[in-house]
């Protein structure tokens, strides 16, 4: 990369310059460097972007004052960030530009600009659909085949709207070359604005004889069925864009986008929270009491989990890599087991006996100190 000059060189100012006086000093440069006055002209290009890159960091105080103390090398990489655009190096495009400072033009050159990019293309609009996906069809991924119903482009006319090849007329408005040339009388003195016929569209001819199927919109109702690629691990309320799947454009312009929105059905077995799935596990008082061998749900079936004697309510459980992908490829999340224990409504005559023999027991006797110990591992065993 060349050697940078310096930003108070470029714009000519002094280096105690106030605000007002470095935006004059700006104006005045972007006029004279302006790529519509200066057409085809590399190096007055290169002029006009390197005083808009002045003019961001010397128009804002946090900008100036680290270049002040550090020169270049404090506006460029992560060090260099603030607002708008993430430091330099050739980054700054004349797109930028006009959006960032259209403004101090006056808006007799952003404004413009920004108008007759977008009447340039016929777009079709946007569809957005809801795609219901399973637990398992999101841990795994999958294609779905959807049919949209939507504007499609006129099978008898190819979506041109004219009865055939020989249905063409030479636009009168632009006499075929597409475009229009207005002269203006601005505050930069006259102006000539190239801008897209509004009768043709750019395209230099207007339809004789229409298309009699479309009636020479080019477009119809119909439907298409569109593949979609679905990656592991997305979650509720993501949206994928398929581009150019949306309603198609009338007379051969550009398809809008079809949005395809995830919704999660509900799986009360498995809780999604993230990345990881929680179940609750009931298990018996004498389970819990003697450890034992019980089953869970898992994404894909059932797993077998050995429960250690002497499990309180509360311990989790982590069955580590058994939730769902990251969308983002990082890794596997976990299903997380929360036990409960199950107490007994009521208890048959003989049950009761035994419960009440039981009681008397070392082991089942109340002691000291036992409840908020188990509140405190209970806290311990979740947040760990
Ligand atoms: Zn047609
Ligand atoms: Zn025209």
């Amino acid at each position: 990369m060349a050697e940078k000059r310096d930003y108070y060189e470029v714009l000519g100012v002094e280096r105690n310059a106030d605000a007002d006086t470095i935006k004059k000093a700006y104006r005045k440069a972007a006029i004279k460097y302006h790529p519509d006055k200066n057409p085809g002209d590399k190096e007055a290009e290169e002029k006009f972007k390197e005083a808009a890159e002045a003019y961001d960091v010397l128009s804002n105080e946090d900008k100036r004052a680290r270049y002040d103390r550090f020169g270049h090398a404090g506006m460029g990489g992560a060090a260099g960030g603030g607002a708008g655009f993430g430091g330099f190096g050739g980054g700054f495009s004349m797109e930028d530009i006009f959006e960032q400072f259209g403004d101090i033009f006056g808006g007799a050159f952003g404004g413009g600009r920004s108008r007759s990019r977008s009447e340039r293309v016929n777009r079709g609009s946007d569809i957005r659909v809801t795609v219901k996906l399973t637990l398992q069809e999101i841990a795994e991924g999958v294609t779905k085949k959807l049919k949209i119903n939507k504007t499609v482009a006129c099978d008898k006319c190819g979506g041109t709207g004219a009865k055939d090849s020989s249905s063409y007329d030479t636009c009168s408005t632009c006499n075929g070359s597409g475009y229009v040339v207005t002269v203006q009388n601005s505050f930069f003195g006259r102006m000539q604005t190239q801008s897209v016929c509004p009768t043709c569209g750019g395209t230099g001819r207007v339809i004789k004889h229409k298309c009699d199927k479309c009636g020479g919109e080019g477009v119809e109702r119909g439907s298409e069925v569109v593949e979609v690629k679905i990656p592991a691990g997305v979650g509720d309320g993501m949206a994928l864009t398929v581009r150019g799947k949306g309603n198609a454009a009338r007379n051969g312009g550009v398809s809008g986008d079809l949005l395809v929105v995830i919704s999660e059905e509900y799986n009360p077995q498995l809780v999604r929270d993230g990345n990881d799935l929680i179940h609750n596990l009931n298990i018996t008082v004498t389970t819990a009491i003697l450890g034992g061998e019980v089953e869970v749900p898992t994404i894909d079936g059932k797993a077998r989990i050995k429960i250690t004697p002497g499990t309180h309510a509360g311990k989790v459980l982590r069955l580590r890599g058994k939730g769902l992908p990251d969308v983002n490829g990082y890794g596997r999340g976990d299903i997380m087991v929360v036990v409960d224990i199950t107490i007994p409504d009521s208890l048959t005559k003989e049950e009761r006996e035994l419960v009440e023999k039981l009681s008397d027991k070392p082991h089942f006797k109340r002691a000291e100190g036992v409840e908020s110990q188990n509140i405190f591992e209970r806290m311990k065993n979740f947040f760990r």
